[in-house]
């Protein structure tokens, strides 16, 4: 499962600002397919109001950003309320559920939002695409807008707007797609390609059996699925195998980006994310189970080709926000990265601090080799301190003392 940005980017965010890299160029909104069925609607009667223009559309949209950001940065979820699509209930949760998240986490108070408008896009049905930076520039955003009660809310389309869904079929994927993305389906279908030869270029082998892929325009598809993920991976669902479920851009659930790698950059990452747990799970008999942190972990350090994500961990690791690899402090919902899906607070960060666990293993005993011997002992074993032992002929704690020293230097 690829984590949104909501915990991950906000991150960068905080720490880019204050090491003031330049801008760099945004990649535009590129204009929209139009699905069937559509009608304009051109009041032009004298008692009708004029349509908005998009000077005012823009000034709506800015008014809820600033309510929104003002929500985020001193916890106000009432103001939040204000500027979701109370309508779409779906929406609504992903919207308050992913601001609950933030705000238990240990970026909350820490950061001043704010976010402008820079273009808008007109779409079916109402809906304006919102082309927005945050971040002085270094993070961005393009999220689905429309009018209710007089005010510009976050949305997204309903299912039935969201079109039937058309199967795709290629040499190594199922493609779902829905006509309202119809402006990055195939570049996603392409990119999916990528990410598999590029998962196969670092892990050796892919498997030939094909994946299921759901590019997904809005939540309300799949309105159970974890509300902090961007994209997932389940090796079977019922009499399906190998799903992978990705967002798309120009939705809100996609949440935001680093500008300087464009949406494209960014997704590319998390195909490649997701297409490794596929092999993970198909070539490796998805070894070291018993531990989330292999399994997120060797995603991340397999789709990040530059690790960039650790300094993260490093910059946490040293302001005091720590999550060991063992909790070995009796608690019964152990707070470590052994059970990374089970954090109550800071799984983003998990994240990154799994990454780098992954880099040292492979770097300081033996290679991916070495991480594999590593997974597999703790399949034989059960209990990581003896994997440690059985593997690399050291004790967990030398291990672990080691790890702690080659992140401090990361950052
Ligand atoms: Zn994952």
């Amino acid at each position: 499962m690829k984590l949104s940005k909501v915990t991950n980017i906000l991150l960068a965010f905080a720490i880019l600002i204050s090491s003031q890299l330049a801008c760099q160029t945004l990649i535009a909104p590129t204009p929209s397919a139009l699905p069937p069925k559509v009608t304009e609607a051109a009041p032009t009667s004298a008692d009708t109001p004029a349509a908005p223009t998009d000077d005012e559309i823009k000034a709506g949209i800015q008014r809820s950003l600033d309510l929104y950001a003002e929500a985020y940065t001193n916890n106000k979820p009432d103001v939040l309320d204000q500027v979701i699509d109370s309508e779409n209930k779906p929406f609504y949760r992903i919207v308050r559920n992913r601001f609950d998240e933030f705000q238990k986490s240990y970026l909350a108070g820490q950061i001043e939002f704010e976010y402008v408008v820079v273009d808008i896009t007109k779409r079916e049905y109402g809906f304006v695409i919102a082309h927005i930076e945050g971040g002085n520039g270094l993070n961005a955003a393009d999220w689905p807008f429309r009018q209710l009660g007089g005010n510009w809310v976050l949305s997204e389309p309903t299912v039935k707007q969201a079109g039937e869904p058309v199967r795709t079929e290629t040499d190594h994927f199922i493609f779902t797609t829905y006509p309202w993305a119809d402006n990055v389906n195939q570049k996603i279908m392409d990119m999916m390609e990528t990410a598999r030869s590029d998962v196969e270029k670092i892990l050796g082998k892919a498997p030939e059996e094909k994946a299921n892929v759901k590019i997904m325009p809005i939540y309300g598809l799949s309105p159970f699925n974890p509300m902090n993920a961007i994209a997932l991976y389940m090796s079977e669902q019922g009499p399906i195998k190998n799903i992978i479920e990705v967002y798309t851009p120009f939705s809100y659930v996609y949440g935001t980006y680093d500008p300087a790698f464009g949406w494209d950059g960014e997704l590319q990452t998390t195909l490649t994310h997701e297409y490794t747990h596929m092999v993970h799970a198909r070539v490796f008999d998805k070894a070291g189970r018993l531990s989330s942190w292999m399994s997120e972990g060797l995603a991340e350090y397999v789709s990040s080709s530059n690790n960039d994500k650790i300094y993260y961990a490093c910059n946490a690791m040293r302001s005091g926000t720590f999550i060991p690899i063992l909790d070995e402090t009796g608690a019964v919902f152990k707070q470590d990265l052994m059970h990374l899906t089970m954090l109550t607070e800071n799984v983003g960060l998990a994240y990154n601090y799994s990454q780098s666990l992954v880099k040292f293993t492979v770097d300081n005993y033996g290679g991916l080799d070495g991480f594999w011997k590593l997974a597999g002992s703790l399949d034989k074993t059960s209990d990581f301190r003896k994997a440690v032992q059985d593997a690399f002929g050291i004790p967990y704690d030398e291990y672990n003392e080691k790890w702690l020293k080659w992140l401090k230097a990361q950052c």
